[in-house]
């Protein structure tokens, strides 16, 4: 395992500061315990954790098999997969485009975006379970909204994607991103910051109710276009992350009586 001392902000797509000592993952069987994981760093700040694990390039694959089952290592970023589905007539994952996460993140927090999950694409999933020491692979994941039950690190994902046109899937690609660019942002941010509560609101219109939109602390702002999105500086203090999330949270729930749920993780 290679083990430097990382920039947070070449880790994290909130572009924190500060730095972090990180091991990128070669072997497997050099695993010890219950490493914290970072895949693409689109979902996540930095608090408790002074050591984080990676997955290699060693894991960043695409590997055709037949009837549209594509096998794609954990750490692929979802860009890589989007331009081979240009290229192999393949469709799955477009409406996620834009986001800059890998297939293992992906998988483990089901991400979804107009509509549709990843888990709706996913055949198995080949998992590194920290109890067992071993890879185990999963046909019977249970999946939730942004969630899943995997415990270990996606190292594969089978997924099953749909024969279609390739120009015809750069034209969703590219109407799946303009959408995206005018509802929020794509950099110095980490996406949703709260999972949207059951009922008629989501997270966005509660906090943007609360008058909480283009309200700063330091280095981090609540989005003035999208009131559960966070943008930082680009040197972005996890303390004014932190503020705001609970200042958001609080706010809501005095005001609505709801409970918002963090969908960022904080290791
Ligand atoms: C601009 C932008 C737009 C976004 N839009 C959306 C959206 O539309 N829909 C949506 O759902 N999300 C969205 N997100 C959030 C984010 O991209 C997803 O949550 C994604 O699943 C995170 O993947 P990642 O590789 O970046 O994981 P990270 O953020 O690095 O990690 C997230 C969690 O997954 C775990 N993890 C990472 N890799 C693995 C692995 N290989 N095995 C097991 N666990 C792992 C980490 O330990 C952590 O708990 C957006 C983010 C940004 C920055």
């Amino acid at each position: 395992m290679i083990t430097k001392t990382v920039p947070l902000k070449e880790l994290t797509t909130i572009r924190q500061k500060g730095s972090v000592v990180l091991s990128y993952i070669e072997d497997l069987a050099e695993i010890e315990g219950k490493p914290i994981l970072i895949g693409s760093g689109s979902n996540v700040i930095i608090k408790k954790s002074s050591k984080l694990y990676k997955l290699s390039e060693k894991f960043n694959y695409i590997k055709k098999r037949e009837n549209g089952l594509l096998l794609v290592g954990g750490a692929t970023p979802l860009k890589t997969l989007i331009l081979y589905g240009f290229e192999h007539s393949l469709s799955c994952l477009e409406f996620l485009a834009g986001v800059p996460a890998s297939l293992g993140g992906l998988t483990a927090m089901n991400a979804g975006a107009f509509g549709h999950e990843v888990s709706e694409f996913v055949e198995f999933v080949k998992v590194y379970d920290f109890k067992k020491g071993t890879i185990v692979v999963r046909r019977d994941v249970v999946f939730g909204y942004r969630t899943s039950d995997i415990e270990g690190i996606v190292v594969e994902v089978g997924l099953r994607c749909k024969r279609a046109d390739g120009a015809l899937l750069r034209k969703r690609v590219s109407e799946f991103i303009k959408k995206r660019v005018k509802k929020a942002h794509l950099i110095n941010t980490f996406g949703s910051v709260f999972k949207n509560p059951s009922g008629d609101f989501t997270a966005g219109k509660l906090i943007e109710e609360c008058g909480l939109k283009g309200r700063a602390r330091n280095s981090a702002m609540i989005s003035r276009k999208h009131g559960n999105f966070i943008v930082g500086n680009g040197n972005v203090d996890v303390d004014d992350v932190l503020y705001l999330i609970e200042l958001a949270k609080g706010e809501v729930l005095k005001r609505f009586g709801v409970e918002l749920e963090r969908e960022v993780r904080v290791l």
